[in-house]
């Protein structure tokens, strides 16, 4: 196993990491694969957004007993869309705990940050109860999970001065956004432990490739296979610090153990990167609808937010995966019918997208249940 820097911390983290969403059903079995990660090596744990209903706590709690905690740091979430008072916040808190055996947790997650819940959580002064709870040694750490743009991202390290890590989603297919590889380097610099999470894109660039992408990897040298190239490519970030893997099985886990040994940073060779920048055209080349996520056409006065439906749209149809984007476009609560075709939109999109009538398609897609 590797180890990487973790920001400023006095600490190595492995360069894998564990995530929790991926693994079986049966609990013996997941117990199984989670201890022999951590006996590969793995000391970096992510347990995501922790709540009674979850199993990731009882699971959790039996793979950590018989010693095997104090070989690991957990990092667990409070998502910030449920914070509207100080009081969620300490509740959320005191459940966290409870679910963790009241132990202390290594690094607290203000979970999904962004341009609407960073100033919002600023507001209820949120970081002054997680600092509380550091003085109090309920937890070690504070860091935050991220899905936004670039310039929000530094908007929220400059917020708070003891950040100790980002965590964001990191694949080839994020280098320009989310914040890519801008916000990488700049977390990175402001000694920051940057935690990547989904290198295969939630399994999205391994699952139903593309025939144009296949092609390309299939004739590429060395012979990876697509996995191996998403996560080589990620840890090749000297920047990044872990990258967590959600694993569902044990050859999943050897597999990426002996990966995880093998690769450096700022290794790949020029064919390589070639290869990775290959893909990620043959990706592009599929999106229906040629936004670049300038977004010139916005505010918009009804409040919907074209350039992330377009996301999601071309995200459905480069992955092949409606089901996902569906997921995304209910959760997130897009209010296309709201639209009363002012065209402010069309007017400012230098690529003369006609937004109206791809928002409509787009509605009608990712709007189905099911
Ligand atoms: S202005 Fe056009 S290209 Fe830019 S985000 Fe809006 S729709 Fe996309
Ligand atoms: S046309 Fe619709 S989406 Fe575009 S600015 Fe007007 S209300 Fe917003």
């Amino acid at each position: 196993m590797q180890y990487r820097k973790f920001g400023k911390m006095d600490w190595q983290v492995s360069a894998l990491g564990f995530g929790l969403e991926n693994l079986p059903a049966d609990e013996g079995e997941a117990v199984k694969i989670l201890r022999y990660a951590i006996d590969g090596g793995v000391n970096f744990i992510d347990a995501g957004a922790m709540t009674p209903s979850k199993r990731n706590a009882s699971l959790l709690s039996k793979a950590l007993a018989d010693g095997y905690r104090k070989k690991v740091k957990i990092a667990a979430a409070i998502p910030a869309q449920i914070i509207d008072a100080t009081s969620d916040f300490e509740r959320q808190l005191e459940g966290l705990l409870n679910l963790l055996n009241n132990e202390r947790l290594d690094f607290l997650l203000l979970g999904g940050l962004n341009r609407f819940t960073w100033p919002k959580l600023n507001e209820l002064k949120i970081i002054n109860l997680a600092e509380k709870a550091i003085a109090e040694k309920k937890i070690g750490y504070i860091g935050f999970s991220f899905h936004d743009e670039y310039q929000f991202l530094r908007e929220i390290i400059a917020g708070y001065d003891n950040w100790t890590l980002a965590q964001f989603q990191y694949s080839f297919m994020d280098v320009d956004h989310h914040p890519g590889v801008t916000g990488l380097s700049y977390a990175a610099d402001k000694g920051l432990a940057v935690v990547a999470t989904k290198p295969l894109k939630g399994g999205r660039l391994t699952k139903e490739i593309p025939k144009n992408v296949s092609k390309i990897w299939s004739e590429a040298e060395p012979k990876w296979s697509p996995a191996e190239w998403c996560l080589r490519w990620v840890w090749n970030h000297g920047e990044i610090a872990t990258a967590v893997c959600d694993m569902s099985s044990l050859e999943q886990v050897k597999g990426n153990i002996a990966l995880a040994g093998d690769v450096k940073a700022a290794s790949f060779t020029v064919p390589e990167e070639l290869v990775v920048s290959r893909v990620r055209d043959a990706y592009r080349s599929l999106k229906p609808i040629p936004c670049t996520a300038c977004r010139g056409c916005m505010p918009c006065p009804q409040d919907i937010d074209a350039p992330r439906i377009f996301e999601i749209f071309n995200d459905a149809v480069m992955y092949n995966d409606i089901a996902a984007a569906r997921e995304f476009y209910q959760l997130e609560k897009h209010q296309v019918d709201n639209c009363n075709e002012c065209n402010i939109c069309e007017d400012r999109c230098g690529m003369k997208i006609p937004l109206t009538t791809w928002l409509k398609k787009a509605h009608e897609l990712l709007a189905e249940k099911k």
